[in-house]
């Protein structure tokens, strides 16, 4: 019998021995991302530790036993938004940018899922499930809108535990005069304005709509895993409203006591203590780490091993320091295994990760394997996690791309240039060793041509 895994669940605040409710078919669902932007390197962190743990529940119960739908978001009024400024359709968008999340991601080495619904190829489903609803008492329909009734469901709240006043709090922000109760959400509103997607809308409403973002997912988790299902996960900061009225939604329509039973999320990506966030302006974009930041090209291995090196729970700080750690810690580990091919999963590796996912300990682990020179052990815990080491080559021959960050050196070396001229030579030298210890050699010289002091530079590192 496959080894017990051991997952922290938000709905019962415990960790828990997992029990698949088909270990034959065991299923997941993540929140996959919305497509109007790249993704930062914080929403590449559920990518991550849902890969894993999809990785995991592979080598458990057998590769064809595991379904795992991460959807695509195609459908979101940011989108519409940005599609409208672009001048571009909004099916354009989307499919630019999924392909655009597509490449980044098989570069953090994380596997494909099961499936990948599009929210856009469920609408039938969504209004199938605003029909239910307003059927069975748990929604109504006011001015186009298909709004979910939060008093129907006594025992609404129960995933995230919020005091009601604070859930209050959160829904009025959207304060609607059609709503009866102020926590009600929309499962489905009217599109009314030239750009907005429409489609026929259900419940006897005339005009043209859209669903809200919540019914999307439990739209797609039903028709791709059923009404209840193993695991749900996400980032932390879905938990409410999203993932509580996902749970209204899906339970209210089928009438099971639980949407999936266990419930995950993971801790926030942060920059300097601050959540990453296209709103708060502090984000680097995975792409942008693949091409290069900060002077560096960074190898989508050594993004994964920067991300699992903290446990899924809590919040981890983004640095490039951290980046460099890991960057060295798998070129030993890589330069340990060499050719050699890889052998069981070592038990402890197993066990860390089996206890809800402890990445940090796994990795102390492959340290105690690199040090016993276990190579094969090393080898297929690697892999296990996610990582090839058939690609160390590309992590060398990636030290040298892009070492510079061009643009400062370029800078730098006019605004020396600039303070020369102006026989500011305090200033010049201050510039001249600021480049120095960039690994930069400048060389003064004259214009040919027009006589003008000029300066190159070369790389000395
Ligand atoms: P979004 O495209 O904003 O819906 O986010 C996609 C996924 O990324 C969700 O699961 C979010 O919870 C997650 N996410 C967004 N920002 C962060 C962050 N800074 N750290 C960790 N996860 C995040
Ligand atoms: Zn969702």
């Amino acid at each position: 019998m496959a080894m017990t895994i051991r997952l922290y669940n938000t709905l019962t605040r415990s960790k828990d021995a997992f029990r698949p409710i088909d270990p034959d078919n065991v299923r997941m669902y993540v929140c996959g991302p919305t497509v109007y932007d790249d993704a930062h390197i914080g929403n590449a962190r559920p990518v991550i530790v849902f890969d894993l743990l999809f990785r995991l529940l592979r080598a458990t119960y057998g590769e064809a036993r595991v379904t795992y739908a991460r959807n695509i978001t195609d459908l979101d009024d940011k989108i519409n938004k940005r599609a409208h400024e672009r001048g571009i359709t909004i099916r354009q968008l989307t499919e630019e940018t999924t392909a655009r999340f597509h490449r980044a991601i098989d570069a953090l080495g994380a596997l494909r899922p099961t499936v990948e619904p599009r929210a856009t190829d469920h609408i039938e489903e969504m209004k199938a499930l605003c029909e239910r609803l307003v059927a069975a008492g748990h929604a109504y329909v006011a001015e186009g809108h298909v709004l979910f009734s939060v008093p129907s469901m006594p025992d609404y709240g129960k995933l995230s535990k919020r005091p009601l006043d604070d859930m209050i709090a959160g829904a009025r922000v959207d304060v609607a005069p059609y709503k009866r109760s102020e926590m009600d959400f929309v499962l489905w509103k009217p599109s009314r304005e030239a750009h907005e997607p429409g489609w026929p809308s259900p419940c006897g409403i005339v005009e043209p709509g859209r669903p809200g973002w919540h019914i999307e997912c439990s739209a797609m988790s039903w028709k791709h895993l059923g009404e209840v299902f193993d695991i749900h996960g996400g980032g932390i900061d879905l938990v409410f409203p999203h993932h509580e009225n996902e749970v209204a939604q899906t339970t209210c329509a089928f009438g099971h006591q639980v949407m999936a039973n266990v419930w995950m999320h993971n801790g926030f990506l942060q920059v300097e203590g601050d959540k990453m966030s296209k709103s708060l302006g502090n984000f680097v974009t995975i792409q942008e780490l693949l091409d290069g930041w900060q002077g560096q090209a960074w190898p989508g291995e050594v993004l994964r091993l920067t991300m699992l090196k903290g446990h899924y729970r809590q919040p981890i700080d983004w640095t490039v320091k951290a980046m460099e750690e890991s960057w060295k810690t798998l070129e030993g580990w890589y330069r340990t295994i060499g050719g050699i091919a890889p052998g069981p999963v070592p038990a402890p590796v197993l066990d860390a990760l089996s206890d809800d996912l402890n990445t940090a300990k796994a990795i102390a682990e492959l340290h105690a394997l690199d040090k016993a020179g276990d190579a094969p052990g090393l080898a297929a815990a690697l892999r296990l996690m996610g990582f090839d080491p058939a690609r160390a080559g590309e992590l060398a021959g990636a030290t040298a791309l892009d070492a510079v960050d061009t643009a400062k050196v370029e800078t730098l070396v006019a605004a020396r240039l600039a303070a020369r001229k102006a026989k500011d030579f305090a200033l010049s030298d201050r510039l001249r060793d600021e480049l120095a210890a960039l690994g930069i050699q400048l060389k003064d010289g004259k214009d040919k041509a027009t006589g003008e002091p000029i300066t190159t530079w070369e790389v000395t590192r």
